[in-house]
């Protein structure tokens, strides 16, 4: 594989790779051949949103842990259904953004449906720095909501919540007006029927 490999404006495929999770400069990072070469490539969904978060922040968009094999995945705790095994996730983080800053920004993008294609599953991750946000495209994953952990933290979290769960727009209800004429008439009508 090469790790020059220009994927989109701003990220290339060496980027996703991240054996040990460690190392901020993409360039820096060692790859076990062997290792990477049996890895897959990260999913065309995902390095379209990150682009898009990229796009909006002008910063370097930092993925601190692309694709990993199952071997990593399970050394620094990923669930066993992990995106990341299968190149549909990635965690990021941008200098000068808590992941308050940076999960209020996803949230923002999915509601002016720019991320709403893309994005499968989303949490805040809560480790010693709490910049880092996990992005997933991995729809084939059933899950509950899109919006995991650490979201509720994020002030359009309630704004998102009130829209996904307002009921849609019923008819106008008739006028007062009107309902008492049509309830007028009903009783006239009995009391015609009654006094006949
Ligand atoms: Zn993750």
């Amino acid at each position: 594989m090469d790790m020059n490999e220009k994927l989109t404006a701003n990220f290339r495929l060496g980027e996703f790779y991240n054996p040990g999770d460690k190392g901020t400069t993409w360039r820096s990072r060692t790859w076990p051949q062997k290792v990477i070469t049996a890895l897959p490539r990260p999913a065309k969904e995902l390095y379209t949103a990150l682009q898009i978060i990229r796009d909006v922040v002008k910063k370097a968009v930092i993925v601190g842990s692309g694709v990993r094999s199952e071997a990593h995945n399970a050394s620094v705790g990923g669930s066993s259904n992990s995106g990341h095994m299968s190149g549909a996730a990635a965690d990021i983080s941008v200098q000068g953004y808590t992941n308050i800053d940076l999960g209020e920004l996803v949230i923002k993008l999915f509601l002016v449906d720019v991320l709403k294609p893309y994005l499968a599953y989303t949490y805040l991750i809560e480790g010693n720095t709490r910049t880092r946000v996990h992005i997933g495209v991995d729809v084939e994953v059933p899950r509950n909501s899109i919006w995991g952990p650490g979201y509720a933290n994020c002030p359009s979290y309630k704004l998102l919540t009130a829209l996904s769960s307002t009921p849609a727009p019923q008819p106008a209800t008739p006028a007062n007006d009107n309902e008492t004429t049509i309830s007028l008439h009903r009783t006239i009508r009995f009391t015609h029927i009654n006094a006949s």
